[in-house]
């Protein structure tokens, strides 16, 4: 292996809450959320894009509802699915309109499996409690689990500006970061006090506060871990596009993760125009898996390159090969026991080549400027064949097929 993980930070205690068949918190292990982007009214792209996000590990995948034609198209959405074979459990996402949609549309309810409410955006006022009572109820009357959601970006006003006024009573006052953080920790439990009041089990309740800075998620989610045990939703809102939202998604998470805080991840970035949703999937799963809590797909370790290697042929290998292995994964997690945890190493010369190559389960080390034009292949720590030639991708590729079959065995049910 060549990643060396040591102890595993030890999993905060939290209740645990089903979600359909998948457990969210408690001993379960971390789930993977994603979101879709299509118009909840069009079945057929809504249906099309969880299948995509299901396919590549989205274990809970969630859609807005936020019209009732949206409404509507949930149960067609499902019914969809399930002549695709595909039983990823689907959460609603309710804003302003929630309890009117849910109570219109009973078939809406039964066939989501979690419902996200925003207590920023349930109402004001009076109509505040009264329209987040209702959707309590039709949670608790389709036995349906809630995540209150809080954003920053709908802060419930209210309870802002109560929180300030008790501030502005203090002999020290907090700063303004400081009472945001604790409005939307306090938005958070109190609505979770709530609802549990108003009769929802409390294994029935998982909680999140996304905001969008590092260091603000940090310090909220420490602050909501210590003061309950309800499940942990993890993410950092609005995290942006490309290397940025992956980097702060990262960071914020990988701080948390290390501390036990979390039970569900998503990271949420903005795809490049018509780029690939599911891109925030393999992201979340290669974040825990590097982080070394879960196991999704065999990771391929490569140097980085340097003067020593002056062609593109390693880093044309390493991208092959990873190509390779993610298109293969589908069928071999289903007809392989274990196969997550095989490791490559693609590596440029014979400085840390073939030691690096050596602590995966195969490794190459190519030939770097001037070296002899030979790629020696270590399986499990031995030198077992050296490649040569223009085929070395192919036969590669193959050594890796051989040594699948060899390794993992087949699963009994498939
Ligand atoms: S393994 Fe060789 S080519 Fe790769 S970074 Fe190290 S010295 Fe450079």
């Amino acid at each position: 292996m060549s990643e060396m993980h040591g102890v595993l930070p030890a999993r905060r205690a939290s209740r645990l809450a089903m979600v359909a068949k998948v457990g969210v918190g408690g001993t379960a292990p971390i789930v993977i959320q994603s979101m879709t982007n299509t118009d909840t009214e069009d079945v057929f792209a809504t249906s099309m894009q969880v299948a995509q996000l299901a396919r590549a590990g989205s274990e809970l995948v969630r859609i807005t509802v936020n019209t009732r034609e949206a409404a509507a198209a949930v149960p067609k959405i499902r019914e969809r699915l399930a002549q695709m074979n595909v039983d990823v459990p689907l959460i609603g996402d309710f804003h302003f309109n929630g309890h009117k949609l849910l109570a219109e549309h009973p078939a809406c309810a039964e066939a989501l499996a979690k419902l996200r409410i925003n207590p920023g955006n349930v109402g004001k006022g009076a109509k505040r409690d009264e329209q987040f009572a209702q959707l309590i109820e039709i949670a608790c009357r389709f036995d349906k689990p809630i995540r209150i959601g809080v954003n920053w970006g709908s802060l419930d006003q209210s309870l802002l500006a109560r929180i300030m006024d008790e501030n502005a009573k203090r002999p020290e006052p907090k700063d303004a970061t400081e009472i945001m953080r604790e409005a939307m920790v306090t938005s958070a439990l109190e609505s979770a006090a709530r609802a549990e009041q108003l009769g929802l089990a409390g294994d029935h309740i998982v909680l999140s506060c996304k905001v969008s800075g590092v260091q603000d998620l940090i310090a909220i989610y420490r602050e909501l871990a210590a003061r309950c045990d309800y499940p942990l939703h993890l993410g950092l809102t609005e995290a942006g596009m490309g290397s940025k939202g992956i980097v702060a998604s990262t960071a914020a998470l990988s701080v948390l993760l290390q501390e036990g805080i979390g039970d569900t991840i998503r990271v949420s970035l903005t795809p490049e125009p018509n780029g690939d949703r599911t891109r925030e999937v393999i992201v979340a799963q290669e974040i825990l898996q590097t982080m070394g809590l879960r196991a999704f797909t065999p990771l391929v370790a490569a140097c980085p390159g340097c003067g020593r290697t002056t062609s593109t042929v390693f880093q044309e290998l390493a991208q092959d090969i990873q190509d390779h292995v993610r298109a293969r994964m589908p069928e071999w997690r289903l007809a392989r026991v274990g196969v997550e945890n095989m490791t490559l190493a693609v590596m440029g010369c014979v400085v840390n080549g073939p030691g690096e190559s050596k602590h995966a389960s195969i490794g190459i080390s190519l030939p770097g400027t001037g070296e002899a034009p030979v790629a020696p292949v270590y399986v499990d720590g031995e030198r077992v064949i050296t490649l040569r030639g223009a085929n070395i991708a192919a036969e590669f590729r193959q050594i890796v097929d051989d040594y699948v079959k060899k390794t993992y065995p087949e699963r009994q049910s498939h």
